[in-house]
């Protein structure tokens, strides 16, 4: 499993990183840009490419994912905010490049009332700007999908179905660099009920048909403050919500789930995601897998299972590190192993077929994205570095 969280850097990004470490984090997404406000991060190539770095050779965490600014709305019939949308999107859309974010992740805005149809054509307009404006990615670093995020369907809000965010993708002739961020608290709003087996294999049936499970690269694992279909966007601590950890177990520990990226936009006590929150969410997924595979393939998870609040920090996050360090590393080496071209035993190639590490996947998953994009390619040509 990958617990994720949202953490902030103070407007930094190498100590984004170690809050994610802090609290025990294995993947974390942060803003590109203040949240609430239009003025463009400006980031030197130098603190990207040390970011990059970092990221790529870090112990523990995994994956960094950017979310868009909130202002963004791609949606609006008011040409001016329109036009900022775009601007902002594409600079957001640069600097996840530049940081070798696994996913931008963007809510797409509201049509307020005038109707999805209306909006598709523009919407779509705006991806394809942003992806052959942005500056490129940096060679050799594998390119960062929009993620368009599910919305919890207030106000008009676009994204509120799988339909309609398979439509926008569609709009973009299925573009390989547009994927998809479920927010569990959203979709439980937007009135999808996955809180049994049943209705979670129902949410995995239908993303499936829809936009296809690998545009799916990352949840936001939230509980919700907010009842089932009542379309609006409140978190909760895991536990604490109307979903509940008996609610949200059946989709995290699904198994073509419990392995993707889940990251936390809890509130805490307002500050945020703590360690007590990666725990309860590591008990969620651990719960779920047990739903699946039977009592026997959660053990070692289950002692980190809190009951006290301020003791269980520390001793979680002191429990948790060394767990974390000895799979993760594992999977680094033989992900090393994998990239040194071995010719020893052709047998073997059925093993590698069967059985790939995640990180395997992905960066195969990765690049064949990159192949499969001449406009990126083009769009390298002509803006030449700076
Ligand atoms: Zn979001
Ligand atoms: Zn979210």
């Amino acid at each position: 499993m990958n617990i994720g969280a949202h953490v902030r850097g103070g407007g930094k990004l190498i100590p984004s990183l170690e809050a994610g470490v802090a609290i025990g984090a294995t993947s974390i997404q942060v803003f590109t840009q203040s949240p609430r406000m239009w003025k463009p991060s400006q980031y030197a190539p130098e603190v990207l490419s040390a970011y990059r770095e970092a990221q790529a050779t870090h112990p523990t965490i995994t994956d960094t994912f950017c979310h868009a600014t909130y202002l963004i709305n791609l949606a609006s019939a008011d040409l001016e905010l329109y036009e900022k949308s775009v601007a902002c999107l594409t600079h957001n859309l640069s600097v996840a490049r530049g940081m070798g974010s696994s996913g931008l992740v963007l809510h797409v805005g509201s049509h307020k009332g005038a109707g999805f149809d209306d909006v598709v054509r523009q919407i779509a307009d705006a991806f394809e700007r942003a992806l052959a404006e942005a500056d490129p990615a940096p060679e050799g670093v594998a390119d960062c999908p929009i993620l368009i995020e599910n919305a919890a369907g207030a106000g008009g809000t676009v994204g509120r179905s799988l339909e309609e965010i398979q439509f926008l993708i569609d709009a973009c002739n299925g573009d390989d660099r547009l994927g998809l961020c479920v927010d569990t608290q959203h979709l439980w709003a937007s009135g999808f009920d996955y809180s049994s087996v049943a209705g979670t294999e129902k949410l995995v049936r239908e993303i499936d048909n829809s936009v296809g499970m690998s545009r799916l690269r990352c949840f936001h694992l939230n509980d919700s403050k907010i009842e089932l279909g009542g379309n609006r966007d409140r978190h909760a601590n895991i536990g604490e919500g109307t979903i509940g950890a008996k609610g949200l177990a059946p989709l995290v520990g699904h198994p073509k789930i419990r392995d993707l990226p889940l990251l936390l936009e809890v509130p805490g006590t307002g500050e945020g995601p703590r360690a007590e929150d990666v725990v309860a969410a590591r008990a969620v997924v651990a719960a779920g897998i047990k739903l699946y595979d039977g009592p026997t393939s959660s053990a070692p998870i289950k002692k980190a299972a809190p009951t006290k609040k301020t003791t269980v920090k520390k001793i979680a996050m002191k429990k948790a590190m060394p767990v974390k360090k000895s799979p993760k590393k594992a999977v680094k080496k033989t992900t090393a192993v994998k990239k040194s071209p071995k010719k020893t035993a052709p047998t073997k190639k059925t093993v590698k077929k069967t059985a790939p590490t995640k990180k395997t996947v992905k960066k195969t998953l990765k690049k064949t994205v990159k192949k499969s994009t001449p406009v990126k390619k083009t769009a390298k040509k002509t803006t030449k570095k700076k």
